[in-house]
């Protein structure tokens, strides 16, 4: 089914672009194996310079990979993006470095590639279709997207965050590295963390391959994992490639960094994993959106949002982790961007700390539902000054849907077991302009930290939902989408916030 509709959205693709005989086009790598994988030809409207994008080479390093799917869609001025998102796609699927099950000598595929000296071929089937449209599309400029595991500057063992130049054109490219490093530094807080430029790539890589048989210029680029959120990744390739296509020609002062997908999807979904995200909210999610069909899932963090980044979406949903650093990431001009995104139609999900992010009690809350969380401080005796929001480690309550609830969510057995971690407590807030809000789901049992919370959370509500503007918000206190079972659930509340 999934590989169905890619075929077909290759092939809607292709008639949209409308190729010319004679010129690359969109199409398919390594066709009909397991490294099958797609390209893409984006053709400005001028004569220009050609640039060839990679990304994913290495199959753990997804943001290279993310990145250049994004860019794909970017509207360009002049000349021509051929752009390879996903050139190790089974490594890719099994999140490994290398291209799976091939002998040691050719299962790193950025070492496939023509070697200096040595004959013009390239080894395994992926690298020799890679090489193939790599020659073919004459490229001005090679730019492949890496991650490495710590930043250089710290751990110079890593080649994480750098640009590194192959020569023997290294010294022609200089200039336009300082302006790629200039514009992704200007993101980047912590000096230690900045980009800096190294020189010479590896013998068998791409980018060294492309250097010194194409005569192009060339540049591997790479983001650091550790510690950072994929969209930040993703969004530090992006303002690297759209600082070297400005100063080439091939966009314009104010393109943005994301843009809308050229595909037809029915649903665009972005997860929010910046500041005050946990880790596996964001994963879990992913999981549920592959159930969804033809819908497109990206991870979004707060500089993607200031940038004005939702208005390419359907939906936004804030995960698990702490609602008020989530706040605090975002900034009062960030949660305004996602008030107006709900305000004008956009769908909210607020699972746990995004549900404590639309409440209505915080001065750091987002106000788009109207519902207060049980969070006030409490004298315990013999312990101290406690706030009720926290309830111990991660545990399993009962829930059961309301009739509403069933008609969103679908019908099972109930009440049923579902994960809960210390998720808001909800009671009306009694907002004049906001909507009262409808309960979905009832808690069924309750987990208790301290003596005065119980009887606190038993038969109060667990999913409630709301509008505001013209956009539906649904907050989940617990954790449905961390349990398999009840990711169906998960999905029919991201379709109907959608307004699928
Ligand atoms: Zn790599």
């Amino acid at each position: 089914m999934a590989r169905l509709q890619q075929l077909l959205s290759i092939a809607l693709f292709l008639l949209l672009s409308g190729s010319s005989k004679g010129t690359l086009v969109s199409g398919l790598l390594a066709e009909g194996t397991k490294w099958e994988t797609p390209y893409y030809v984006i053709k400005g409207p001028k004569p220009g310079p050609t640039v060839f994008l990679t990304g994913g080479l290495h199959g753990n390093e997804p943001a290279g990979a993310l990145a250049a799917e994004q860019i794909r869609h970017w509207a360009i001025l002049m000349g021509r993006l051929v752009v390879l998102p996903r050139a190790n796609q089974p490594g890719l699927k099994a999140e490994t470095r290398h291209l799976p099950e091939l002998p040691r000598e050719h299962a790193d595929l950025n070492r496939n590639f023509p070697r200096t000296d040595a004959e013009n071929e390239a080894s395994s089937l992926i690298g020799r279709e890679i090489w193939r449209l790599a020659q073919e599309a004459k490229p001005d400029w090679v730019i492949d997207l890496h991650e490495g595991y710590h930043f250089h500057q710290i751990q110079s063992k890593s080649v994480g965050s750098t640009v590194l130049a192959s020569r023997p054109w290294d010294q022609r490219t200089r200039p336009f590295v300082s302006r790629m490093l200039a514009a992704v530094n200007a993101t980047v807080e912590d000096p230690r963390k900045h980009f800096v430029p190294l020189r010479g790539t590896a013998n068998g890589s791409l980018t060294r391959a492309a250097a010194e048989r194409l005569g192009a210029n060339s540049l591997i680029l790479e983001t650091t994992t550790r510690e950072q959120p994929l969209s930040l990744r993703a969004r530090q390739h992006r303002v690297m490639v759209r600082a070297l296509l400005k100063e080439i020609g091939i966009l314009g002062e104010g393109a943005p960094t994301l843009t809308q997908p050229r595909d037809r999807v029915s649903l665009r979904v972005a997860i929010y994993d910046g500041g005050g995200a946990g880790t596996s909210g964001p994963r879990n999610l992913q999981k549920v959106m592959k159930t969804i069909p033809r819908s497109l899932t990206w991870p979004i963090g707060p500089s993607d949002i200031l940038e004005g980044a939702l208005a390419h979406f359907d939906v936004v949903i804030f995960p698990g982790g702490s609602g008020s650093k989530q706040a605090a990431a975002l900034g009062i001009e960030g949660r305004n961007k996602v008030r107006e995104f709900v305000e004008r139609g956009g769908g909210f999900i607020g699972i746990c700390a995004g549900a404590y992010l639309a409440a209505a009690n915080y001065s750091w809350s987002l106000k788009i539902c109207n519902y207060n969380t049980f969070c006030e401080i409490r004298e315990i005796p013999g312990v101290g000054r406690k706030s009720m929001w926290y309830r111990g480690p991660s545990s399993a309550v009962t829930m059961q849907l309301t009739p509403s609830g069933r008609e969103i969510f679908g019908h099972g057995v109930e009440p049923f077991w579902v994960g809960y971690h210390n998720g808001p407590i909800v009671s009306p807030a009694g907002v004049p302009d906001l909507h009262d809000y409808e309960v979905l789901a009832w808690f069924r049992s309750e987990v208790f930290r301290y003596e005065t919370q119980k009887g606190t959370m038993v038969n109060t509500p667990a999913i409630v939902s709301g509008k505001f503007g013209k956009g539906r918000v649904l907050s989940i206190s617990p954790h449905p989408e961390s349990s398999q079972k009840l990711r169906p659930l998960v999905a029919r509340a991201i379709r109907w916030v959608g307004g699928l």
